[in-house]
């Protein structure tokens, strides 16, 4: 992988014009390129770029990447099996119906989607901040000079300009939450995720290396120092991590449930959480992205982005409907007590409830399983 890597020549059109290289912007460029279509990735940074990350990857995000032909080396990362509530000296676990997760530091995970995208024939544009694009042209303009494109992607995260340039944003719902990660030396004590929740905080702890952990906290007001104000309310997380040594630097983050009227406009598309997002609490956002590009890439295939708005509203519903549901049990502590203490008594609704979360339920069977979930709080 050349690092900083650019476009040979003065390259002037492309058929592809994605701004930001993050996760999104680069499952995009491989799916895209696997259509045989040309494609230039532009980002301010260069790669491996890191970022605030529970870097906690479900079965179904594996799967994607693996159809994006992104592998990942024996022993990268750490497998875990499943997801753990705890609370009060309560706990709840359920097993993924299939196949297990991975926690990986985020620079390894762009590395190895960046080196997936170069050996598939896209062109890169590292440290090259986009200042413009006019869309009804489909010029894209740059610090020294403009690329036409026939297609433009907007990949370029939660704060997109790409959505604001072309007019997207104006009509849509934001929730934000604040989070923090750190990475703590030590071995991981479980094999599954763990979701530590207090008050209206949580923590989130993947394990990434045989003797690394990474722990999200999340918080409904902007706060500093959350390790230091909120761990004391996690005892047995705040055991487990006592005398571990920080392995990396805190970094700090907004979350965001976001949903767009639109994402797509004439010729341009966002993608990713430049599209909308979800809670980082679900752990989903990578996932969502990465199945996004490969229905934009089938959209560009038929020539039509419309084809993607569908598609894309279609995505979103269950991560939303998922994310609605955690961060309402993230706000309302008397009630989520009620309801783990009810899936302690029946750890198979737990089970149900993850299963639909990854992809393996319906509607309908979510529907079924919040039924009985209700039944067993009145009878509580
Ligand atoms: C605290 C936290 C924890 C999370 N934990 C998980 C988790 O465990 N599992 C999971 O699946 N998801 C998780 N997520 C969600 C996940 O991190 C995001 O969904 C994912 O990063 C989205 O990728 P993206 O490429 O859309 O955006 P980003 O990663 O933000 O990438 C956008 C890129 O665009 C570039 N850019 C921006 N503007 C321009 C410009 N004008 N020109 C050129 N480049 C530009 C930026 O440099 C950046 O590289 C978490 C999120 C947060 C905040």
């Amino acid at each position: 992988m050349s690092k900083g890597g650019r476009v040979v020549g003065s390259q002037q059109s492309t058929d592809v014009f994605v701004v930001g290289g993050g996760p999104a912007g680069l499952a995009a460029a491989i799916a895209v390129r696997q259509k045989g279509f040309r494609v230039i990735v532009a980002d301010g940074s260069v790669p491996p770029i890191d970022k605030s990350c529970g870097e906690g990857m479900m079965p179904e995000t594996l799967a994607v990447l693996d159809s994006l032909g992104v592998k990942f080396p024996r022993g990268a990362g750490q497998c875990f099996r499943g997801i753990t509530f705890i609370q009060d000296g309560l706990q709840v676990s359920a097993d993924f119906p299939r196949g297990q997760g991975i926690g990986l530091r985020r620079p390894l995970l762009h590395e190895r989607l960046a080196a997936r995208a170069e050996e598939c024939g896209v062109q890169f544009l590292w440290k090259t901040t986009v200042t413009g694009i006019i869309s009804g042209t489909g010029t894209v303009q740059l610090p020294e000079r403009n690329i036409r494109a026939r297609w433009i992607v907007g990949a370029d995260g939660q704060g997109s300009r790409v959505r604001r340039w072309v007019g997207l944003e104006s009509i849509s719902r934001v929730r934000q939450r604040y989070a923090s990660r750190r990475h703590f030396r030590v071995k991981p004590w479980s094999s599954c995720m763990e979701i530590h929740w207090a008050g209206k905080t949580q923590a989130y702890v993947t394990p990434i290396g045989e003797e690394e952990v990474c722990v999200v906290m999340m918080t409904e007001t902007p706060a500093h120092g959350l390790f230091k104000t909120e761990l004391h309310e996690m005892p047995a997380l705040r055991e487990k991590l006592l005398g571990a040594s920080l392995s990396s630097r805190e970094r700090g983050a907004v979350t965001a449930m976001r949903t767009l009227r639109r994402v797509q406009k004439n010729n341009v598309a966002l993608l990713g959480d430049a599209s909308g997002g979800v809670d980082a609490i679900t752990g989903d956002g990578l996932r969502l992205a990465f199945r996004q590009a490969l229905v934009l890439a089938d959209a560009m295939a038929a020539n039509d982005l419309t084809q993607y708005q569908r598609a894309h509203r279609k995505l979103a519903r269950r991560p939303m409907l998922m994310g609605n549901l955690m961060v309402w049990l993230g706000r309302n502590p008397r009630i989520r007590a009620r309801v783990l203490r009810a899936m302690h008594g029946n750890p198979e609704l737990f089970a149900r409830l993850l299963a639909t979360h990854v992809g393996d339920g319906s509607s309908a069977h979510l529907v079924a399983t919040g039924a009985q979930l209700g039944l067993r709080l009145l009878a509580s």
